[in-house]
């Protein structure tokens, strides 16, 4: 369960109502049981229930089960797609492994309003189920040209890898191999793609490398996945 506390041996945790009425009534814990908390900082830690009211459940840590893994450091830039595409693309960017996710306005983005809290809650959500101890951060949107202008400032010395329906359809993985070792980001189109203007700055930049996810297209949220798989397998986990 992810807390917004500090966990260290012996710290006193009350949950809020929401995880209080999770852990009580759903897994039906009961004082003397256990649980274990994490916070994005202090590992993974092994709390046993003090308390377990419906309204207020209350742990001790007892000892921490897992350090903290150092951040990932992969940047993940998408466009924002709607409803359940968007949490999709949240939950599997956490799965498969980034340490900052940013929306980023493009011209052809069809979602204007983002509800930052959604996007976060999920995010935490798909780190308690798959026990991911780092929770992304989630950055503030940006549009596409404000990014690109200021990525050499922002992201020095971060290779953008670019996901690009119409690059010449090779296989991604020498290139990706090309960058072993260095910072990297990835970004990601709407559902109507980068607009040719857009294509054509992305490709005159020299710290944009575009990459082919093979003949077909696909949709914006499987190439999201695809794109992390391959950048998985060929730089590994970014640190
Ligand atoms: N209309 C579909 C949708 O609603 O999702 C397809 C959208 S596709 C144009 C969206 C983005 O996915 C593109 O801008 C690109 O970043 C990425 N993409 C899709 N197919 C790709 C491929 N074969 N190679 C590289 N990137 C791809």
């Amino acid at each position: 369960l992810f807390v917004d506390a500090d966990l260290a041996q012996s710290a006193e945790i009350t949950l809020d109502k929401d995880q209080s009425l999770y852990l009580a009534a759903v897994l039906r814990k009961a004082i003397g049981d256990e649980a274990v908390l994490f916070n994005g900082r202090d590992g993974a830690w092994l709390c046993r229930l003090t308390a377990d009211s419906k309204k207020s459940v209350a742990l001790q840590c007892v000892e921490q089960i897992a350090p903290q893994p150092p951040r990932l450091d992969l940047w993940y830039g998408f466009a924002p797609l709607k409803n359940e595409r968007l949490d999709y693309v949240i939950q599997k960017a956490v799965e498969m492994g980034t340490g900052t996710i940013q929306p980023v306005m493009t011209q052809l983005t069809q979602v204007h309003r983002l509800k930052t809290d959604r996007l976060h809650a999920n995010a935490i959500e798909a780190a308690e189920q798959c026990e991911v101890l780092n929770v992304p951060e989630i950055a503030p949107e940006v549009t596409l040209e404000r990014l690109l202008a200021c990525w050499p400032v922002e992201h020095a010395e971060r290779q953008l890898i670019f996901a690009d329906e119409a690059a010449a359809s090779a296989s991604p993985l020498e290139t990706l191999q090309s960058l072993k070792g260095k910072k990297v980001g990835l970004l990601i189109g709407p559902e109507g793609g980068f607009s040719p203007s857009e294509r054509e700055k992305l490709l005159s930049l020299s710290f944009v490398t575009p990459i082919s996810l093979g003949p077909r297209i696909l949709r914006a949220d499987t190439a999201a996945v695809a794109a992390l798989a391959v950048i998985q397998a060929t730089i590994g986990d970014w640190r």
